[in-house]
């Protein structure tokens, strides 16, 4: 007789809520990552991301659920859950005027790391992040995607077994955002650390064990990025319309289009549109026309009928985010 046994759950949330005044920032969110897995949390601004994870790190308190973090209750227990989890918070808070070996030294004591550790630890995680040359430079003469990196290097000082990142790709050209993601993925496979990641950027959480879709407080949907495509995922025709009498045209015929920032209208493509019979009635109208195959972006599309990037900040409930 075979015995299955499940992994342990890194981080377990039940019934979680949390209200601002007249906002509903989380509204009754369940989540749960076994040991060793990348969680990506996407949802436009304003959706709840960063509202999740500092309850989660127990920086923010619930008003009502269940928090546990390694097993232990984070809402009671913050400190004991603080030792196990380590945090890159979506703002930037490293002290510029210190050196990058600074930064992490000081992090080191107040998690009362002895010395030697902390000189070993900052040597490990420099090198993680490809900083290892930079230690004595001035945290103010690095690059914004140094500087991620470093607060990445930080976030693993005390040696934690989750570590959370709200953003860390946030406003970085593509070649950091590609770093970044790829240093988290060696954490998981040659550590086995457990990583819960925020982002508006859909098209970086293909390599991510699990994808959670969030809106307005409520997650949409979850599962592997494979399982999402297949359950809402839609093949998309994207169309640049050559002027607005033929864009008039389309919206009228396709009330569901999207419109993107851009100026592409996304279609669905189902039995009544094709790439073929577009193209062959108003080719000439046409700036261009492709076929996108189903993409966790269309995935996001269907379950909000709405573009993640252009996504408007907080429209259900009247607030907008800096
Ligand atoms: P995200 O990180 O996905 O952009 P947030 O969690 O920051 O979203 O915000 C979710 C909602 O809660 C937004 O409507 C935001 O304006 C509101 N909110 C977040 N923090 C506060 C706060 N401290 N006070 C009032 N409203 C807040
Ligand atoms: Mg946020």
């Amino acid at each position: 007789m075979s015995v299955s046994v499940s992994p342990a759950l890194a981080i377990n949330v039940r019934n979680v809520s949390k209200r601002f005044g007249r906002v509903l920032a989380l509204d009754d969110v369940n989540l749960s990552v076994p040991e060793g897995n990348v969680l990506a949390l996407v949802g436009p601004n304003g959706a709840g991301k960063s509202t999740l994870i500092d309850i989660l790190c127990t920086i923010g308190k619930p008003d009502s659920g269940h928090v546990e973090v390694s097993g232990i209750d984070a809402v009671r227990h913050p400190l004991k859950a603080r030792q196990k989890l380590g945090v890159v918070f979506q703002e930037p808070t490293l002290d510029t005027r210190l050196t990058v070996r600074e930064n992490l030294t000081f992090h080191g004591m107040v998690y009362q790391m002895c010395r030697s550790e902390r000189r070993a630890r900052a040597d490990a995680v420099l090198e993680l992040v490809e900083l290892a040359d930079w230690g004595n430079a001035v945290t103010r003469t690095l690059s914004s995607g140094m500087r991620r990196r470093l607060e990445i290097a930080r976030a693993l000082m005390h040696e934690p077994r989750i570590l959370f990142l709200d953003e860390p790709t946030i406003g970085l050209d593509a070649q950091s955002r590609a770093k970044i993601w790829s240093y988290l993925e060696t954490l998981r496979d040659t550590q086995g650390l457990t990583l819960i990641v925020t982002t508006h950027y859909i098209d970086e959480v293909e390599g991510s064990d699990a994808v959670y879709i969030i809106d307005h407080g409520k997650i949409l949907a979850c599962g592997a990025p494979d399982a999402l495509k297949a359950d809402y995922g839609r093949t998309l025709l994207k169309v640049s319309p050559r002027g607005e009498m033929v864009r008039a045209t389309l919206v009228k015929r396709y009330p569901d289009a999207v419109e993107t920032a851009d100026g592409q209208l996304l279609i669905a493509i189902d039995q009544t549109v094709s790439a073929d019979a577009l193209l062959a009635e108003l080719g000439t109208q046409l700036r261009g026309i492709s076929v996108e195959q189903p993409s966790l972006e269309s995935v996001f599309l269907s379950l909000t009928g709405r573009d993640l990037r252009d996504a408007p900040t907080g429209t259900s409930n009247g607030t907008r985010n800096a």
